[in-house]
């Protein structure tokens, strides 16, 4: 891929956003900054380091990204967690506790922390600020999850953690906490330039549907999601049979597995049983990395859905949104910021709902094409890149006057 530069993003942006992220750069050159997660692929908060991280060095800070290491047994610990902070049923015992702290503090001690501002991303890597003081950085903890209604056994846990950091960070504001340390608030956001939403020629596209057998003789009806249980992905499949009573489409559940998810097996297993034998429900199991697949599909798609169950974010919609696709999506985490109801998409809260809206749009392509405008605009002016880099730039500046209010630049 042509490697991106921040004065390509005046294609999609005001340049007064690029001139203002220059100046608030220069404020911070050589700051050293070290961002910290668990996977390098797979899932949301990988792909926003992936393309944040190059931009932050171009304007001249020194940030760095680290991924911690685990075992399966941790992993099966930090999905619980997962589910558990997204107000999921969830069994918890106190060796979980402890595999946990043996896992961040074995990842420590082959870890530094010499940067100015260390970044945790994250439950999986919390614990890692018992590191901190040995060190003179500021520690901010960037919570991707819906915490609005956490497991309190695993929130309290974690809080002996999160309350020694410097700063958090949380993806809406109905998710933030009571917290004695302080709070920001960034959305997540999307790089229109990286494979997954870059233009992509009709040859590239054509490439994607013949190597993944998409036929497109019929209106189709797009979910891409890990194989999770929270994406609702038997809810997609109930949704499908409500629809396919009235109209004649398919639906498409593409997905892949990501390293710190080990239910991902068999959640896949269970859908593709229930499918069976289902002509027009199609599900493709996409490997690591297949951004151009993601792309294409999204850009082939008639309507896109994300009928979540939970949600941090949703970079998903996002995606959608960006390339002008009428989405329906459930009202749950970050979805109803996106969704504007009626104006960016549809919010549905249930499988009667989402299979309503699916006939709806199917029926009215008009009021589809005009969902997909707005959403567009509402994405550029809101989730791009570039107003991460700044949220960002801003919470170091912050960071360097600790209990000021006011900032004088
Ligand atoms: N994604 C992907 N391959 C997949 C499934 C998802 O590349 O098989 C991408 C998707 O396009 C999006 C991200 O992973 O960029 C998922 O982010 P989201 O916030 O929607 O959900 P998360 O997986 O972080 O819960």
């Amino acid at each position: 891929m042509k490697k991106i530069s921040l004065k390509d993003y005046a294609a999609v942006t005001r340049t007064q956003n690029l001139e203002e992220i220059a100046l608030l750069a220069e404020k911070l050159s050589g700051l050293t900054v070290k961002m910290v997660n668990s996977t390098s692929m797979g899932g949301g908060v990988a792909e926003m380091l992936h393309r944040t991280v190059p931009l932050f060095n171009e304007l001249g800070l020194k940030v760095q990204w680290d991924v911690i290491k685990g075992t399966g047994a941790f992993f099966n610990v930090t999905k619980a967690f997962h589910n558990g902070l997204h107000g999921n049923e969830v069994e918890i015992d106190d060796k979980m506790f402890e595999v946990f702290l043996d896992a961040n503090e074995s990842n420590a001690s082959n870890m530094r922390f010499d940067e100015d501002i260390i970044v945790i991303h994250d439950p999986q890597p919390a614990a890692l600020i018992k590191e901190k003081n040995k060190t003179s950085a500021k520690w901010v903890w960037r919570c991707h999850i819906d915490t609005a209604t956490p497991n309190l056994r695993i929130w309290n846990f974690l809080q002996q953690f999160i309350n020694k950091y410097d700063a958090s960070i949380f993806s809406a504001p109905s998710f933030a906490k009571e917290l004695p340390i302080p709070q920001y608030m960034i959305y997540p956001a999307i790089d229109p330039f990286a494979d997954k939403n870059r233009d992509l020629t009709k040859q590239e596209i054509e490439d994607v549907l013949r190597k993944y057998q998409v036929p497109t003789n019929k209106p189709i009806v797009l979910q891409i999601s890990r194989f999770d249980r929270l994406k609702d992905p038997l809810g997609i499949f109930e949704t499908y049979k409500l629809v396919k009573k009235h109209a004649n489409c398919r639906f498409v559940y593409a997905g892949g597995t990501a390293d710190d998810d080990p239910e991902g097996t068999a959640v896949l297993a269970e859908l593709q049983e229930k499918a069976a034998g289902e002509e027009d429900f199609q599900i493709i199991l996409l490997p690591p990395f297949a951004d151009i697949a993601v792309n294409a599909l999204q850009r082939t798609a008639t309507i896109v859905m994300q009928k979540s169950l939970r949600e941090g974010f949703g970079l998903t919609v996002t995606e959608a949104l960006w390339k002008s696709k009428p989405v329906i999506a459930s009202a749950v985490g970050g979805i109803p910021l996106q969704i504007i109801n009626g104006l960016t998409g549809q919010l549905v809260h249930s499988v009667e709902g989402a299979a309503y809206q699916v006939r709806y749009l199917l029926n009215n392509p008009q009021v589809a094409k005009k969902l997909g405008q707005y959403g567009k605009e509402h994405a550029r002016e809101k989730f791009l890149l570039t107003r991460v880099i700044r949220n960002y730039l801003l919470l170091f500046i912050a960071l360097q006057h600790p209990g000021k209010n006011i900032i004088e630049l």
